[in-house]
């Protein structure tokens, strides 16, 4: 019998099965998926039952997840140590650009002094508002990737409680300014629509409290510096050399060192798909835990995981580009991701056309091209130089709409001339989302709606949010802190379920 099973191998269940094997416990993960990884894999055409069926060979992708701040800020890989199996995180000087219309940008440089000087009338206000967030970036990423349940780390129990219990008090103001209908008292130019193309990643209605609490936490990082020390790298919104799957490939590295197994194609439906082990942790949605365990819930909290709520989805499209995308402001070329939607008016009016259940004429269209960053992802084929071009946008849960053209239609008011370049696309429909990830449902990609409600009490307002039952435990973005590549769910259940049944203390990181 293994002292430990993971239903799932996404980033929080391999931060789980790690944190675990570290312990000394026997682990196995089990992933029904003909591929590990979940929302952080990358793959060729021809992988996992061609999910990327007509795209040129030779060409990677990252199927979900591709830009990764929370890669070096997050508690957890800080502790892990990233660099230090191998995976490389490269910054761009750009962290993030807002092309507008008349083919100007707004350009949020790694270098917050550069950013508000661009932004010209708002550079005050930027300065303002994400240089002490980008200062204290560890206060803000402790509240923000904390379990909604404890005193944020650093605060009681850091070198310095003062500086992090201000950074903390300046995030909750800024989050009450920026999530309010006074998010516009500060700006008068380009900076509020730089700021809302960060907020719209959250997938929900536009101002809002948990859009703002992306929108802060992800725009400290992008200007902030680890500098020395464990955590390494440059800092910004990073992309891993090779893809999102070259952190998976630590993640699955480090278990396997440390004695524990990946069995994929192995779907768990029922408890006899499960083997015998002390503790079971479910990297899932509470509504897949619901289904294997049935009556073993008890009816209160079944109840309570019934009525967690889904959201609003992505629709992604994948293409291959024979050159870089001839975005209209040449600055926007040098960003590591860019938010296609125009003004701050025009973003909050496409997503809340979305959030009210329709498809928006003009929708948020998220997009990177890695090589920005990343030569290894340009491929040479017949003589042709190949590059991929990761997008997705927003689009109604379940919605069923191939977006291929609708992207190109957003990118192309930016970028005259992206059809040109353009060799191939996929689409894979928010209805279709689910078939690869099973936590997708509809193409909810958070897991989980992010209204603030379910941000704070996620999956439902129990003082533990992460055990179930007995040894059983919900380890998933589905659960504190929510959606991201940062491994804290599956860190904070397996924190606890080494203390709960195995008595074992894991220090706060
Ligand atoms: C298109 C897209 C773009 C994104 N972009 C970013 C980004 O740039 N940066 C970022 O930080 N985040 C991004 N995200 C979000 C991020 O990928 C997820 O929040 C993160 O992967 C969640 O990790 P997880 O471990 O909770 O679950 P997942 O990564 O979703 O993994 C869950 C795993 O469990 C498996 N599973 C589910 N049910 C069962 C079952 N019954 N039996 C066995 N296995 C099961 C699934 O197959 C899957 O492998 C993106 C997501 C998508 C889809």
């Amino acid at each position: 019998m293994d002292d430990a099973v993971v239903v799932g191998s996404g980033p929080n269940g391999l931060a789980a099965a790690v944190t675990l094997a570290r312990a000394g416990l026997s682990v196995t993960v089990l992933e029904a998926d003909e591929t590990i990884g979940g929302g952080a894999r990358t793959l060729a055409p021809g992988d996992d039952g061609d999910l990327l069926e007509g795209l040129p060979a030779g060409v990677v992708h990252d199927l979900c997840s591709a830009v990764h701040p929370m890669a070096w800020a997050s508690p957890f890989f800080r502790a892990f140590d990233l660099r230090a199996h191998g995976v490389e995180l490269l910054t761009p000087e750009v962290s993030y650009a807002q092309p507008l219309p008349g083919g100007r940008a707004a350009v949020a440089y790694r270098d917050l002094e550069r950013t508000a000087e661009g932004l010209g009338p708002d550079g005050d206000a930027w300065r303002s508002l994400l240089g002490p967030l980008a200062e204290q970036w560890e206060a803000v990423v402790a509240v923000g990737l904390g379990d909604r349940r404890s005193v944020p780390p650093g605060i009681l129990d850091g070198a310095d409680p003062l500086r992090a219990g201000a950074g903390a008090v300046r995030f909750a103001l800024a989050l009450l300014e920026q999530g309010s209908r006074a998010w516009d008292a500060r700006f008068s130019g380009d900076g509020g629509a730089l700021l809302t193309g960060v907020a719209a990643h959250t997938i929900t209605r536009l101002p809002s409290l948990s859009a703002a609490g992306t929108s802060l936490l992800l725009g400290a990082l992008a200007h902030a510096t680890p500098g020395a020390g464990p955590a390494g790298f440059d800092g910004g919104w990073a992309l891993p050399r090779g893809g999102s799957g070259a952190i998976v490939a630590a993640l699955v590295a480090d278990l396997q060192a440390h004695g524990g197994t990946v069995v994929t194609e192995h779907r768990v439906r029922t408890p006899a798909d499960l083997p015998a082990a002390r503790v079971v942790l479910f990297d899932t949605t509470p509504r897949t835990l619901l289904d294997v365990l049935g009556p073993a819930v008890g009816p209160g909290l079944r109840r309570a995981l019934e009525g967690f709520r889904h959201g609003n989805s992505a629709a992604k499209v994948d293409y291959v580009l024979s050159g870089p995308v001839p975005w209209a402001d040449p600055e926007v070329g040098r960003a590591g991701t860019v938010h296609v939607g125009g003004t701050r008016a025009e973003m909050a009016r496409a997503e809340n056309t979305v959030a009210a259940g329709r498809h928006a004429e003009r929708p948020v269209c998220l997009v990177s091209d890695p090589t920005v960053v990343d030569a290894s992802r340009r491929v040479v084929t017949g003589g042709a130089e190949l590059r991929p071009l990761w997008a997705y946008t927003h689009v109604p849960a379940g919605s069923d709409v191939d977006v291929t053209e609708t992207v190109a239609a957003q990118i192309e008011r930016f970028a005259p001339g992206f059809r040109d370049v353009v060799v191939g696309a996929r689409a894979i429909p928010a209805a279709r989302m689910a078939e690869h990830n099973q936590n997708y449902v509809g193409g909810d990609i958070s897991a989980g709606a992010a209204t603030m409600w379910q941000m704070l009490a996620r999956p439902t307002l129990r003082a533990n949010p992460y055990r179930v039952a007995g040894g059983v435990y919900l380890c998933s973005a589905s659960t504190p802190p929510g959606p991201g590549v940062h491994g804290m769910g599956g860190w904070h259940a397996a924190r606890r379920a080494l203390r709960d049944v195995f008595g074992l203390r894991v220090a706060a990181l």
